[in-house]
């Protein structure tokens, strides 16, 4: 990659399109994600594979999955991961419903003691806090230099990180 710089190098990146780009077909998707040697919260956030999910986007739309963050992304079924996208598109539509355009930046940009967030986060950061689904409290790891809020009961973590 030495000597590529500026706008040769971002095309060479190949930025994903988001789920709402007409374009976007949910089958290459499910494909891309089981090929990855990744975990399935990174393949989340990885832009060369989907645009527009951040980490609150991630966590929420996992937890509505059942599924752990650290599961191996090549250990999804195709029914599971096609669950998984429609969790995410969900997730994005309702914060865009919500009159964000990045529910990420809305989060940094709004105190998180909100009423808004206290009732559209499931999981995320809410560490502690019952899970509406089950009421377990709310587990916070740390991940990447930020942190995943899981449910340990409804998305237990996998019992090895080989894949
Ligand atoms: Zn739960």
């Amino acid at each position: 990659m030495a000597g590529l710089h500026g706008q040769q190098q971002r095309e060479i990146a190949h930025i994903a399109r988001d789920p709402f780009d007409p374009l976007f077909e949910a089958e290459t998707f499910v494909a891309a994600l089981r090929a990855r040697r990744t975990t399935v919260k990174r393949a989340l956030l990885d832009q060369t594979l989907i645009s527009g999910v951040g980490n609150i986007y991630a966590d929420e739309s996992l937890w509505r999955a059942r599924l752990h963050g650290e599961r191996p992304a090549a250990g999804l079924t195709r029914p599971a991961a096609r669950i998984l996208l429609g969790h995410v598109t969900e997730v994005m539509r309702e914060a865009l419903g919500q009159g964000g355009t990045s529910f990420d930046a809305l989060y940094v940009d709004v105190n998180g003691d909100s009423g808004y967030f206290d009732r559209s986060l499931a999981v995320y950061g809410q560490e502690g806090r019952p899970c509406p689904r089950c009421g377990t409290p709310v587990r916070r790891d740390s991940f990447m230099n930020r942190s995943s809020y899981t449910c340990p009961r409804c998305q237990p973590r996998p019992r090895t990180g080989r894949w």
